[in-house]
């Protein structure tokens, strides 16, 4: 009774834990900080399991703490488990006593079971409730330990303790496992919708949201300094549709957009912004280099085949930019770019036009 009453306050615990868990997912920059806070706060918990144990012999003593310690291990990987096991192991050898030894070696071997066992899941989004009956029966070999103990306590924890440590190692994992996977589910789950939010599901690349989210978070010198925006937009592509296709004008795109992307820096950011149209902003970039890179991008996307026949349709785009020496207003430099671009249009297709005529740079003139 005295087991199931101390192992059934760890649950609380537990569940705690598995709510700070699921808020630590929600701060994905700091991620490894995150773990070893967690790791600090499994650990003591562990902590207070050991200062309310059951007493077995002189110095011998059994709590939950190896359930925290290997669960430490499964879910928080060695940022969290390192931690959590040096934060148990500090107050196990704080509280001395002949099962000093047999407690630290199990420890370690339910950290290690906890490491093991997120090894062996590694692949899974979704857990089978038979692995997370399998991580409780893994700590249990922490059971090890005891093999340390003199014999006649080694002899008394194995026969009135160890059905319940295997019991309750067995249903902690599966309830707090179960808490845990939930949260790790529902912030996969976010994380994949903010990300869908952004992308352009054809050609992956970042879609007018995700664009505009990205200039918003520039840092400030970079947005104050000289920069350019192009907007690229494929020539008669219409006309490239009807005639081989909606599917191929789709992968057409796709070659395009990674043509787009493979050309630009690492820095540059590369939009699709609908249909046919694609806004690269190349932030930090002098007006030759803007108009060296415009360039270079229309030659690429002529390189590009539609199919192998020689007299198939060419892949041609025109290229509207714009260039600011004081930095980059998108909304601005967006519509200074599209008249561009219908410049480009008008004198006939395939080539680069851009608008950093300091005229035309003085927003009061434009509509
Ligand atoms: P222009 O040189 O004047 O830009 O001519 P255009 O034919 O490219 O321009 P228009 O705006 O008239 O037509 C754009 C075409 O792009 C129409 C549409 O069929 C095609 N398009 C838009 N989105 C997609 C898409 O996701 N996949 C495919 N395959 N075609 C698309
Ligand atoms: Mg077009
Ligand atoms: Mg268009």
């Amino acid at each position: 009774m005295e087991f199931a009453i101390k192992y059934i306050y760890s649950f609380g615990t537990m569940a705690l834990l598995a709510v700070a868990f699921g808020i630590s997912l929600q701060f994905d920059r700091s991620e490894k900080a995150s773990r070893v806070g967690l790791g600090l706060l499994f650990g003591g918990a562990a902590t207070l399991a050991m200062n309310n144990p059951i007493p077995i012999a002189d110095g011998v003593i059994v709590d939950p703490r190896n359930l925290f310690v290997g669960l430490s291990a499964a879910f928080l990987g060695v940022w969290g488990g390192a931690p959590a096991l040096l934060v148990a192991i500090s107050t196990r050898f704080y509280l001395g006593g002949a099962g000093v030894g047999a407690g630290i070696l199990s420890m370690t071997i339910a950290s290690c079971a906890g490491y093991a066992w997120s090894y062996m899941v590694r692949d899974r989004v979704h857990y089978h409730p038979g692995y997370l009956l399998l991580l409780g029966g893994m700590i249990s070999f922490s059971l090890i330990g005891i093999l340390l103990l003199p014999r006649d306590a080694m002899i008394q924890v194995f026969v009135a303790a160890s059905p319940f440590i295997v019991a309750f190692n067995l249903i902690g994992a599966m309830l707090f496992g179960g808490l845990m996977e939930r949260e790790r589910n529902i912030a996969f789950r976010y994380g994949r919708m903010q990300n869908e939010a952004v992308t352009d599901p054809l050609t992956g690349l970042l879609n007018r949201r995700g664009f505009t989210r990205i200039i918003d978070h520039l840092p400030e010198k970079i947005k104050n300094k000289a920069g350019a925006v192009l907007v690229v937009d494929l020539d008669r592509f219409k006309t490239i549709n009807d005639t081989y296709g909606h599917d191929t004008g789709d992968s057409v795109l796709v070659s395009v957009a990674t043509q787009l992307k493979s050309c630009v820096r690492k820095s540059d950011v590369v939009a699709r912004f609908g249909g046919e149209e694609f806004v690269i902003l190349l932030p930090e970039t002098s007006e030759e280099e803007a108009r060296q890179i415009a360039e270079r991008l229309r030659e690429t996307v002529c390189a590009i085949r539609v199919t192998l026949d020689s007299d198939a349709l060419p892949v041609t785009t025109s290229i509207g930019g714009h260039w600011n020496g004081n930095g980059i207003n998108l909304l601005t430099a967006l519509r200074l770019a599209d008249r561009a671009l219908y410049r480009a249009k008008q004198e006939g297709r395939n080539r680069t036009e851009f608008a950093f005529d300091p005229a035309m740079a003085d927003y009061s003139n434009v509509a």
